[in-house]
């Protein structure tokens, strides 16, 4: 039997849906290249959407090994205006910004309710948002410096496309 739901448990349960709605968005942003004819750019954010799904499964894992009870709740609709080749890169930075800041809004909790080991399994997410922060200004960077020339932007999308998947570091139990 879960015990009472902490604040640093409520926030964990309410991070879950975030980062299934972080999935669902950037397979949003997948489809929106895959329509443009950027393979590279949709397999790119394809990959994206299974870390996130990664994420929030590390979640659930990390409540259930700590007898905290998890409620699933609905996924937000993807309410991002797509309408340049730049608007999904400069989105996700902004989305990634706003994940690092519910990430240390937990770590807070918990630090708070000295729920030290909470805080050990938010330090992977903590490094984890700064490379996510970093990807993003790069793509921004790239499509900004190579995108108005389509021999450029071809080659970019084949960079893209040798984005490869790997399991998230960070196992639990
Ligand atoms: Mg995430």
């Amino acid at each position: 039997m879960a015990a009472d739901k902490s604040k640093v448990a409520k926030l964990l349960n309410e991070q879950v849906n975030k980062e299934f709605y972080s999935a669902y968005l950037y397979l949003d942003f997948a489809n929106f290249y895959e329509d443009k004819g950027l393979k590279g750019f949709a397999n790119w954010f394809n990959i994206q959407a299974q870390e996130e799904r990664d994420h929030a499964l590390l979640f659930i894992q990390y409540m259930q090994q700590n007898d905290m009870k998890i409620t699933l709740d609905a996924i937000a609709k993807p309410d991002k205006k797509l309408k340049e080749l730049i608007d999904p890169l400069n989105e996700s930075l902004k989305h990634e910004k706003y994940v690092t800041s519910l990430i240390h809004n937990i770590y807070a909790a918990a630090s708070e309710e000295k729920d030290f080991r909470c805080m050990q399994f938010l330090d992977w997410f903590i490094k984890e948002q700064a490379e996510e922060e970093d990807n993003a200004r790069t793509n921004i960077q790239k499509m900004e410096l190579f995108g108005g020339d389509s021999k450029a932007l071809y080659m970019l999308d084949q960079e893209m496309q040798a984005r490869t998947y790997t399991a998230p570091s960070l196992t639990i139990g």
